[in-house]
């Protein structure tokens, strides 16, 4: 199978001689798109376990992927660092030691450099290059691939690493033309970064960007508006540094923690207390909330079990965190402004913060209510919302998030079986089998597709289980002479139908401006995206698939 054979490595670290596929190869036994955790393990496994040739094509300059990209203020990771993390490496787990509770993004990109470099995967890499269409050839049963520069690839596997949230969305407001000022989108900041200081800033958006944003551009800004369209929950992540302690339990401990990971329907380091909200008293239920919140972070969604389940239980959590915006913003109206929230708590991605609410005690921060008063245009000196009202504004800040899930994918001209545009076959919404792979399109792997766990988890645990699941699936190929891999239309229309059930399970559907559903993306087909039935069922279920021999796909 592999084009370009070399003799097979234990470890790429200790003999660094295999070599670097030549600038002008252009046909791979595996082509990877994107070079973030997903790209990164998955050019390991296919180069180094299986001896493949594979190529990654990223179109930043460096590797990191939401990491490289993303470097707004306040830009860090809401996973805790010993979870945030690959964990297929012991000696690589042990090795790296994370400094802060929450990473902060030069961190984490400082870790994935080290990974890239351990496993001298960069010399596999293509940087600056950006996969604008991939086209399946079924003659020849290999991708064709094309970049922005015209370059042309081919590959018999197309793997798609190119993330969850790492298309921009600038919402489209008339008049952004005619700033005079300068603006920003948080998830394509300049690696030189911003200067605030004696500016008025707006920020458009208080999702977790916004919320992870706001306080640390207060800090500098002279002014800082923040427009809030969608009033949001969010929990004190209490991040500090990590004490030597701290950090000789987690090397300590990595087979616990991994295992912990693996097991838990999340994919963090810590279990889900196994207690509903009414099997306690109400005092009972206000201390354990209190002690979540003094805990802080994503683990005060783990005090109780029953909290996406329940819509009574999850009120109680509501109105805990709710009570909380009360008392620590001191403007009544303001106050109001950020508690007003109509969705159940965590039913969107549920943020968690450094003195968010905090910041709006400052005498240089406003809150600006945009469903009250919606923006109606950006002028050449601010924005403008509908009652009239201007604002004066010399940065403008987008954290309006992504195209989520799926916008990465369709950016790109993907056609499979006769010429099929995955535009056409996805335009009632995504529709794939494990989040894996699309019927029509063979030897075609979506790493963390729609329809698998991946934002609902603690993604590098959800990626890890699908690179290996691929992994494992193309070496089965390998051994047993198969060429082409592509899910059973049938076995599609069984897994959309869990999708939706596992999905209708919880609270998750029921936010109608969630991005989980695409609402932030006008024409979107609003469709639950994320299989919500827990990552250590998805991964029963995957792993039950491949031993009944890749039950649901057709393999020729
Ligand atoms: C601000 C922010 C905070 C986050 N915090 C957390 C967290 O706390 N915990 C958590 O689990 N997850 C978090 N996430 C989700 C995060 O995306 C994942 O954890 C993880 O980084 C995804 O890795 P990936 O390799 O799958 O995708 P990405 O990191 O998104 O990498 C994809 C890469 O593909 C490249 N690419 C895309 N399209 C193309 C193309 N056509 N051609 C070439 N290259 C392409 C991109 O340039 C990018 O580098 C966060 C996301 C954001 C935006």
């Amino acid at each position: 199978m592999a084009t370009a054979k070399t003799a097979r490595k234990k470890s790429p670290q200790r003999a660094p001689t295999r070599k670097a596929p030549a600038r002008k190869q252009s046909a791979f036994d595996a082509l990877i798109i994107g070079a973030g955790f997903s790209g990164l393990y998955q050019l390991y496994c296919l180069r180094d376990r299986l001896d493949l040739s594979a190529l990654v094509l990223e179109a930043g300059d460096g590797v990191g992927g939401t990491w490289y990209w993303n470097r707004y203020p306040g830009a860090r990771c809401d996973s805790e660092s010993h979870s945030y993390c690959f964990t297929f490496d012991e000696k690589l787990y042990k090795e790296w030691q994370w400094s802060e509770r929450y990473p902060g993004h030069a961190e984490v990109r400082r870790y994935l450099n080290h990974v890239a470099d351990r496993f001298d995967l960069k010399r596999s890499i293509r940087f600056g290059t950006r996969v604008t269409a991939a086209h399946y050839d079924e003659a020849a049963n290999r991708w064709q691939v094309t970049t922005e520069a015209g370059e042309r690839l081919t590959a018999k596997f197309l793997i798609t690493a190119v993330g969850c949230l790492s298309t921009a969305n600038v919402p489209n407001i008339p008049g952004l033309d005619s700033f005079k000022g300068r603006w920003v989108h948080t998830g394509q900041w300049p690696h030189e970064g911003v200067d605030f200081t004696g500016k008025r800033v707006g920020l458009i958006g208080t999702g977790s960007t916004g919320i992870q944003a706001t306080p640390v551009i207060a800090e500098t800004a002279k002014h800082l508006t923040v427009f809030q369209r969608t009033p949001n929950y969010s929990v004190p992540a209490r991040n500090v540094p990590l004490t030597a302690e701290f950090q000789r339990y987690v090397r300590e401990n990595y087979p616990e923690l991994a295992r912990t990971m693996r097991r838990t329907p999340n994919g963090h380091a810590f279990v889900i207390e196994d207690r509903s909200v009414f099997d306690v008293t109400p005092e009972e239920r206000q201390a354990i909330y209190e002690a979540a919140w003094e805990v802080g972070g994503l683990q005060f969604r783990a005090a109780f079990r029953d909290l996406l389940a329940d819509k009574a239980a999850n009120d109680t959590a509501a109105d805990f965190i709710k009570s909380k915006i009360r008392q620590v913003v001191k403007d009544k109206a303001t106050a109001e402004k950020l508690a007003n929230i109509d969705h159940p708590y965590a039913a969107k991605r549920p943020p968690i913060d450094t003195d968010y609410f905090e910041a709006f005690n400052r005498d240089n921060v406003a809150l600006v209510d945009v469903r009250a008063d919606p923006i109606e245009a950006i002028t050449a000196t601010g924005i403008r919302t509908r009652s009239g009202t201007e604002y004066p504004l010399d940065i403008i800040v987008f954290a309006t998030g992504f195209d989520a899930m799926t916008g990465p994918l369709l950016r790109m001209d993907i056609r499979g079986r006769d010429g099929l545009p995955l535009a056409e076959a996805w335009k009632a919404g995504p529709r794939n089998y494990l989040g894996l792979q699309v019927a029509g399109f063979p030897n075609l792997f979506t790493i963390t597709g729609p329809g698998s766990p991946s934002v609902l988890c603690n993604m590098p645990v959800a990626i890890e289980q699908h690179v290996d699941w691929i992994t494992g699936c193309i070496a089965h190929m390998r051994a047993n002479r198969v060429e082409r891999i592509e899910a059973r239309p049938e076995a599609v229309e069984r897994w959309v139908e869990q999708v939706n059930i596992a999905a209708n399970a919880t609270l998750l559907p029921q936010v109608p401006h969630s991005w989980y559903l695409g609402a932030n993306i006008p024409g979107k087909p609003r469709v639950f995206m994320p299989y919500a039935g827990g990552m250590a069922r998805f991964r029963a279920i995957c792993d039950g698939v491949a031993a009944r021999g890749y039950e649901g796909f057709a393999l020729s």
